[in-house]
């Protein structure tokens, strides 16, 4: 399996750290809004890494913060008059249901910023100790960026340019620091914020201190993958390997994954352009599973143009899939014989290549888009081979192979159509006239169709019952 190492900016072989596990750390959002469909981008994308990984027999243990301290979540705050702890649980459980929606399986830890203080206070004091941070006038702690020799090696920029370029650094009144690239890990509280009693001076963490804490304490000082979306490159991910390298005297993250950015017709998304859409505004259009199709049908590292055109044409690809698991299924409501024969075990043969085929897609880089091409080549191949004739074992062995394939992508392609009790009641009522009228064909089809939703027919003494399955 090769994955593309923002670090040496070249596809690596995988190795994990240890043997069989994989320890992943993937950065969430800042919890004042609901999400946008640009955060669900690197959920969706990373979750199907997980989910690749778990497919390929590796335990992962996945890490995925919620920061729930920040200057928006305390504007909304104030804007509220509620404390930030308010605003910041109602988006968290609006997210998680954002998640379950898109079928985002829930991280192995969703740790929040706010119960990880401790973490930070030390990490913050060791980083003192050693050298590498220091506190100015007013009780702000700097990293003394210049002193980590490796600043840079994730961003590929080089500390000289950096400083020239980014006179902004220069300009924001921070002249107590030391060096305009040093950043902050601690800052003194203000008027009607959130703060937290600390050695320096009351007050709240900088953004980035908060995922090389958490990253330690619940995957340990080295990891294996580090992910987000690329605008974390720089600063957030350089200055967490400055911090977590420069405390713990160990590499950080040995692959560090970014997924490029969703754009709406073209143009960056923004609020104020008009062009931005929550992943709840999508759901009221579309089924979230469509959503998840969209974001798979473009390799994560390539800029993803999100229209209506292009969520149409999700739309379709996705019903492609669940309309032959739907047939299959009607199928083996039919199925005439039970056990395979010698032609259908060869037929089998050939639609493992396209698993095969999958694989092989996922297997560079996580490429999605090839690997949803090789479920399009096992779906029309199911289409052609798959009829009333088959037997329920070669029906059941196609369908459980498009459900593996649908899974890792996460795709829910099964559609339960749980039929109402009236509905069910009355297709019973017209079997029974059907049946009186001497119709048995029809009563034949009746019988057939509900067992295509699930619902088993029992003919007793004391008339017709029923079941779901
Ligand atoms: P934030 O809440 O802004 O920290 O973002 C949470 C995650 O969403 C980060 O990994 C960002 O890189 C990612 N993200 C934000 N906007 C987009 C976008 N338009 N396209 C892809 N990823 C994005
Ligand atoms: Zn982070």
């Amino acid at each position: 399996m090769k994955i593309y190492n923002t670090l040496s900016k070249r596809k690596e072989e995988f190795v994990p750290l240890e043997e069989g596990k994989v320890k992943m750390y993937v950065c969430g959002p800042t919890v004042y809004n609901l999400i946008h469909i640009g955060n669900a981008r690197p959920m969706i994308v990373f979750d199907t890494v997980r989910r690749y990984m778990e497919h390929k027999g590796y335990e992962v243990n996945y890490v995925s913060n919620f920061t729930d301290v920040d200057d928006k979540i305390i504007k909304k705050a104030i804007e509220e008059g509620v404390d930030a702890s308010v605003i910041s649980e109602r988006y968290i459980a609006e997210c998680k249901k954002d998640m379950e929606a898109m079928n985002v399986k829930p991280a192995t830890t969703h740790p929040k910023a706010t119960e990880e203080i401790c973490g930070m206070l030390d990490m913050i004091g060791t980083l003192i100790e050693k050298g590498h941070a220091y506190t100015a006038a007013d009780g702000t702690v700097y990293f003394r960026t210049r002193s980590f020799k490796g600043y840079g090696k994730l961003s590929h920029k080089n500390l000289d340019d950096l400083q020239g370029g980014n006179r902004s650094l220069l300009v924001t009144g921070e002249d107590q620091k030391e060096d305009p690239l040093d950043f902050v890990l601690w800052k003194p509280k203000k008027e009607g914020e959130p703060y937290w009693e600390a050695p320096w001076c009351n007050g709240r963490p900088g953004w980035h201190i908060e995922c090389s804490v958490m990253s330690k304490k619940y995957l340990g000082e080295e990891i294996d993958i580090h992910a987000g979306g690329e605008d974390l490159i720089f600063p957030h991910h350089e200055n967490e390997i400055a911090q977590s390298e420069a405390a713990n005297g160990k590499p950080f993250a040995k692959y560090w994954m970014h997924n490029a950015f969703l754009n709406i017709d073209n143009k960056k998304m923004s609020k104020s352009a008009g062009n931005f859409f929550t992943v709840r505004d999508i759901s009221e259009k579309y089924d979230l599973q469509v959503l998840r199709f969209f974001m798979l049908s473009a390799h994560y590292r390539s800029p993803l143009n999100f229209s209506a055109e292009l969520m149409e044409a999700a739309q379709n690809g996705y019903d492609r899939i669940v309309t032959s698991v739907s047939n299959l299924n009607y199928l083996l409501s039919n199925a005439s014989s039970e056990t395979m024969s010698e032609e259908e075990k060869a037929l089998l043969k050939e639609a493992d290549g396209f698993a095969a085929k999958f694989d092989e897609a996922m297997d560079d880089d996580f490429n999605t888009a090839d690997a949803l091409a090789a479920v399009f080549e096992l779906v029309k191949f199911v289409n052609t081979n798959a009829s009333a004739a088959g037997s329920k074992e070669f029906l059941q062995a196609l369908k459980d192979e498009i459900l593996s394939l649908s899974d890792i992508c996460g795709l829910l392609v099964e559609k339960k159509e749980e039929m109402l009790d009236a509905d069910v009641e009355a297709l019973i009522a017209e079997r029974q006239a059907a049946r009186k009228e001497k119709n048995f064909k029809r009563a034949d089809e009746i019988r057939d169709e509900l067992l295509g939703k699930g619902i088993i027919l029992e003919d007793t003494r004391e008339g017709v019952k029923w079941k779901r399955a």
